[in-house]
């Protein structure tokens, strides 16, 4: 199967980033986001992986600052949201569209999931999905060009993906996340599971992704705004919350004064 055989793997970044690193056994690879092109340099150089492809979720500098020093050195094919913010030579990825990375025999679909961006996208096959910084690990970027009606739509094509699918995200901002989580949902057993999981691997500062869909449909309060304990934390702040946006609206702007 197309992904099954992919190796993904870490390239930390400035503080909290992670650009993902893409390699399938040959000696060529693909990079996620790379924000910063210093450390995915030094990365190649010590491997001797020859750079084929860059895939951007969005246009934030923190995702493809790296990019024009990558494509200096590298002939790589770059995918990317329709957006006049990325100005270098793209391949433009809209909703359905597929994306071949041929020299990985890989292949992946797009999903256009706006709210942090206007033009976010993310890449997923059947067992993976890089969401940038929508979906986080028991959490969700902030909206900072749409609305919670469309953070709320972007999750549910989310939550669609099967189970299992291994979610990559931008950032290591999981702790923080589980720290909100419990406030807005402190029976969750699922949630005080993953909780005390983070909290022992940050310890060691170990990566705490990737978490599956399944995981994230369990912990996430984002992905649960249908879920009446979420619902019920929301309606303490504003009474009239309901099922899915308001909900999400509530959740989020508690978490931005969080
Ligand atoms: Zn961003």
């Amino acid at each position: 199967m197309q992904g099954n055989d992919l190796n993904i793997s870490a390239i930390p970044a400035f503080s909290d980033n992670y650009i993902w690193l893409i390699t399938s056994g040959e000696n060529v690879c693909a990079v996620v986001d790379p924000g910063d092109a210093a450390p995915v340099l030094k990365f190649l150089t010590k491997t001797g992986l020859d750079l084929r492809y860059i895939l951007l979720t969005h246009h934030h500098p923190d995702h493809i600052g790296g990019v024009p020093e990558l494509l200096e050195q590298y002939d790589a094919q770059v995918f990317a949201p329709a957006d006049e913010r990325i100005r270098f030579k793209h391949q433009v990825c809209m909703e359905g569209d597929q994306v071949v990375l041929a020299d990985l025999n890989a292949k992946f679909r797009i999903l256009e999931i706006p709210a942090h961006t206007r033009s976010h996208i993310a890449f997923y096959n059947e067992n993976i999905l890089f969401s940038g910084d929508t979906l986080f690990s028991v959490g969700c970027g902030r909206f900072f060009e749409g609305t919670a009606t469309d953070m709320q739509t972007s999750m549910d094509k989310l939550a669609a993906l099967p189970a299992n699918t291994l979610n990559y995200c931008g950032h290591e901002y999981t702790q923080a996340n589980c720290e909100f989580a419990l406030q807005v949902e402190p029976d969750n057993t699922a949630l005080q599971k993953r909780s005390e999981e983070v909290n022992r691997l940050r310890a060691t500062g170990i990566i705490t992704l990737p978490s599956s869909i399944g995981e994230e449909l369990a912990t996430n309060p984002f992905l649960r705004t249908r879920e009446r304990a979420i619902i019920e934390a929301a309606q303490k702040i504003d009474p009239r919350a309901t099922a899915g946006s308001s909900t999400m609206a509530i959740i989020r702007a508690w978490k931005d004064r969080f």
